[in-house]
């Protein structure tokens, strides 16, 4: 077949209408990350129609998560199952694709209705980010399969429920489908609603360091008090001395103290980190480290430490360069002008690229005002992506070696 013939048959072969009935079906079940019976329905719905490919589906128990309560107690998080689809694990290429099933709005959030701004504009939760996304995978995936390609190259197909807070309890999972495979692609919507994709990433890393000193009467025997608030302050400070332009360091809450005239013993510091580059990474740390140890002393109060870099710096590399040349070309053969460009945003991309598989993560549909509920879905490009990304498929099953 010649090129052009490809491109005009995968784009023909998308079912258009059925994309967007599944979608809008998705969008209006609600799966905020917390809840764990719509993000059950979820994965139900997605389960069904997942089964249209061959392969196995299977349900996976969220990998146990803590978290630090204002009270400095380590508490178990609850999360979703996720689900993975494995198909032709004995073929010669596998890839991965990702998607996410939650999103950011809780049950009780006021965004939870669809409305059509116009013809091709949909504004509605989690449709561009990214349920449209998990559409588009599916669909490309009907249409490869219907491809003479197919027999060359199996995949695991992996949606989990907790991307919105940082997928903690779907980070080992996804390290495990990652190994060993050739290539893998991540459904986030695209950097830009002009189809932009993103391109490095910086990481982000999450901590709460709780000080515990020791209380006294403010009046009467202050000096016998250690006082988990200036200790706080004290590692405050210290984190921004430990900032620069390669990893922004954003100290976010201070939770704790005593009444006024009691030396407090107990404060929880809780903050965020963007490193640029691994190295960046690994300096903030050895900071860090140095900082609680310099404050232990200071202010004779003990530092617990929870958390850290959960999303790792996502550089790109040549074979990962190789693969966004080979989107780029795909998307030219279909009369789609494909760029790219950095971003700040973190997804399950850097923990992909951490293991070392090339990946492009931003191959869902184009749309906008995420997070937000001005969230919206360019109707027309969950055709126009799936139709992509089923070239992208045939390309990485019969293409030269990344
Ligand atoms: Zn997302």
């Amino acid at each position: 077949m010649k090129p052009e013939t490809d491109s005009a048959a995968a784009a023909e072969a998308i079912d258009r209408q059925t994309m967007l009935e599944q979608v809008q079906a998705w969008s209006a079940i609600n799966t905020g990350t917390a809840n764990l019976e719509g993000l059950a329905r979820q994965a139900d719905a997605l389960a069904e129609a997942f089964a249209a490919l061959p392969g196995e589906i299977e349900f996976v128990d969220p990998a146990p998560v803590t978290a630090i309560d204002a009270a400095g107690n380590e508490v178990e998080r609850q999360f979703g199952r996720h689900m993975v689809l494995r198909v032709r694990p004995d073929a010669p290429r596998r890839l991965l694709l990702t998607g996410h099933m939650d999103t950011v709005f809780p049950a009780d959030h006021p965004f939870q209705e669809q409305r059509w701004m116009d013809d091709d504009t949909l504004n509605g939760p989690g449709l561009a980010d990214m349920k449209g996304g998990i559409a588009v995978i599916l669909h490309a995936l009907k249409v490869f399969e219907a491809s003479g390609d197919a027999d060359r190259l199996g995949y695991d197909v992996m949606i989990n429920s907790d991307e919105e807070t940082g997928s903690l309890a779907s980070a080992p999972l996804i390290e495990r489908l990652a190994q060993g495979k050739y290539a893998a692609l991540t459904y986030e919507p695209s950097a830009l609603p002009d189809g932009t994709l993103a391109h490095a990433r910086g990481g982000s890393g999450n901590y709460s360091l709780t000080v515990t000193g020791k209380s006294a009467h403010a009046g009467r025997n202050p000096e016998d008090g250690r006082n988990a608030i200036v200790a706080a302050a004290a590692l405050t400070m210290g984190l921004k001395r430990l900032q620069n332009a390669e990893c922004p360091v954003n100290p976010a809450k201070i939770e704790g103290g005593s009444a006024n005239n009691v030396v407090p013993d107990h404060a929880v510091l809780r903050f965020n980190i963007r490193p640029k580059s691994p190295d960046a990474a690994q300096a903030f740390e050895a900071g860090l480290a140095t900082l609680i140890g310099e404050v232990q002393q200071a202010h004779e109060v003990s530092i617990h430490r929870h958390g850290g870099i959960t999303r790792p710096p996502k550089p790109v590399d040549r074979r990962a360069q190789k693969l966004f040349d080979l989107v780029r070309d795909c998307g030219a053969s279909l009369g789609q002008e494909i760029g790219w460009k950095s971003t700040g945003g973190v997804c399950d991309g850097n923990n992909i690229a951490a293991t070392g598989v090339p990946v492009v993560d931003t191959m869902g549909v184009r749309g906008g005002a995420i997070h937000s509920p001005d969230e919206f879905l360019i109707v027309s490009s969950l055709a126009e992506r799936a139709a992509l990304s089923a070239l992208v498929l045939r390309k990485l099953a019969s293409g030269d070696p990344l």
